[in-house]
């Protein structure tokens, strides 16, 4: 697997935010679920597309489906009136999500998630990767690497920052550091053992990795993704 060729998600964090909202959420750090942003139990989440072909958003309503058939949350695609989630189809923009509950403090009408790389072309194996990655996030999880609990990777930074700095992905320094170094402290979140299955986990190239760690392809929700999703959506 050529990184160089691999899009990657990089996903907003609180860090993005702008301090008076920042200050509010970390107050309600309760806390790879960021407690900040867990939605409230039972909650119906208002989601709308802003762009994007009717068949490609039927695509993505359908992958989607998956996570909302796991947590006792509701998704509620609608068309018009306030939401809690928007989508966007912007090219050159990356794919991404706010984390969670975030998402509401995002004013209308902009999106609370992109998928910057999908269109009607694209085959189901990657709707289904980005789909439910970036679902994931808008449930609050955050990216598995960052999992504090365990299995610590030991990351070739140079290698790592080379790659992601570089076509397609042209990340800056902040952004790297972000998406891929940063790590939550334990008290901010809810995780599990680091599960190299977890469709939060990015594909890693063993040149990124000083301890042989490698990581595929996941396109699928893990057995601890589901189990996890359930226990903290009841
Ligand atoms: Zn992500």
């Amino acid at each position: 697997m050529s990184a160089n060729e691999q899009h990657y998600c990089s996903c907003l964090t609180i860090e993005d935010l702008a301090p008076e909202v920042r200050k509010v959420l970390q107050e309600q750090v309760r806390g790879v679920l960021l407690k900040s942003a867990k939605w409230p139990d039972r909650s119906i989440i208002k989601i709308r597309f802003l762009d994007g072909e009717p068949e490609l958003q039927r695509r993505v309503r359908k992958v989607a489906d998956e996570w909302d058939k796991l947590a006792n949350l509701t998704f509620s695609f609608v068309e018009h009136g306030p939401t809690d989630v928007r989508i966007a189809f912007k090219p050159g923009n990356g794919s991404w999500s706010y984390l969670g509950t975030m998402c509401k403090s995002i004013p209308e009408p902009q999106p609370t998630m992109n998928f910057g790389w999908l269109n009607t072309g694209t085959g189901d194996e990657e709707v289904r990767r980005v789909v439910l990655h970036e679902f994931g996030h808008m449930l609050g999880l955050t990216h598995e690497h960052m999992n504090p609990t365990g299995g610590g990777i030991q990351w070739n930074r140079d290698a790592v920052i080379r790659d992601l700095s570089g076509p397609p992905n042209n990340w800056d320094h902040d952004t790297i550091e972000r998406n891929m170094f940063q790590k939550y402290e334990a008290k901010q979140i809810v995780a599990t053992k680091l599960d190299r299955d977890s469709i939060m986990m990015y594909p890693i190239p063993k040149a990124w990795t000083l301890d042989g760690t490698e990581v595929g392809f996941n396109v699928n929700l893990s057995d601890t993704d589901k189990k996890f999703i359930k226990d903290n959506y009841r």
